[in-house]
């Protein structure tokens, strides 16, 4: 996917980016090692956050191919058994979801991102009647804990 930047991820996330590419690089395309020769594992942004780095500004480096279908590769490892403890950065795991910390509050945030590509998904979910928040329950337990998730999704359960 064409983008200016790539995943966001949190600072405590770098070491689990930095232990998980050794693992995964036997999954990764040529063009995505030599980026990663180049230009590092992720990166810092102009507003100070952290990215995965991408390819030309495109796939994350961390996309692995089955055929013509994209995966992540820390993913791929963490199901196959290869890494434990870190499944993929939390705010790849929450999308489309998007989780905004508010700065010395403990508040947040929380936006649907609408894109496109998300269109098999959104079809599948409203075919099998499976909200978005409780496709994404365990993420966002990830992100705000298991009580506050649950919370969320019961205020959401009463709309
Ligand atoms: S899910 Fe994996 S491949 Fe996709 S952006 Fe996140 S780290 Fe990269």
């Amino acid at each position: 996917m064409p983008g200016g930047r790539g995943a966001p991820i949190l600072r405590s996330e770098i070491s689990e980016i930095e232990r998980a590419f050794p693992i995964t690089e036997k999954y990764l395309p040529k063009a995505a090692s030599e980026t990663i020769k180049e230009h590092g594992l992720w990166q810092i942004e102009f507003d100070g956050t952290y990215t995965i780095t991408t390819v030309d500004h495109k796939e994350c480096i961390f996309v692995t191919w089955e055929g013509d279908i994209a995966l992540c590769a820390i993913q791929k490892a963490f199901r196959n058994g290869e890494i434990n403890g870190f499944e993929k950065p939390v705010s790849c795991h929450l999308f489309p979801i998007r989780i905004y910390p508010e700065k010395q509050k403990d508040t947040f945030f929380i936006c649907y991102e609408e894109i496109p590509e998300c269109e098999g998904g959104v079809s599948r979910g409203k075919k099998e009647h499976i909200p978005l928040l409780e496709f994404l329950s365990h993420p966002l337990a990830r992100a705000l804990g298991k009580e506050r998730s649950e919370q969320l999704i019961e205020s959401f359960k009463s709309l």
